[in-house]
């Protein structure tokens, strides 16, 4: 899990007990980095709760969220017609020759 290790980092913050706590400190850096992977349904329930509290309270990543959202939805709206018809045409060509 990747979530504090970031912030850590950057910061140089010691170590604290209560890092799986600060739920309010989530940085807006940070909502952003998970954002991908709630898009993606690859958080799990706890950071997704996370983020999801974050996002209530937060217009500025909520709106990054959309906007991440429907941009991720339409590159695989798009692509993946592409990419099976380059799929099918290079297996052709396979087994062509
Ligand atoms: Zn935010």
């Amino acid at each position: 899990m990747t979530f504090f290790d970031g912030e850590v980092a950057q910061a140089a913050q010691p170590r604290s007990t209560t890092a799986g706590v600060g739920v309010a400190e989530i940085s807006h850096r940070a909502i952003r980095d998970l954002l991908g992977d709630l898009v993606d349904g690859s958080l799990d329930e706890r950071e997704r709760g996370r983020v999801d509290r974050h996002l209530d309270n937060c217009p500025a990543c909520r709106s990054w969220y959309d906007t991440l959202r429907a941009t991720v939805d339409a590159v695989r709206a798009l692509p993946s017609e592409e990419a099976s018809r380059g799929l099918k045409a290079r297996l052709a060509g396979l087994t062509e020759s």
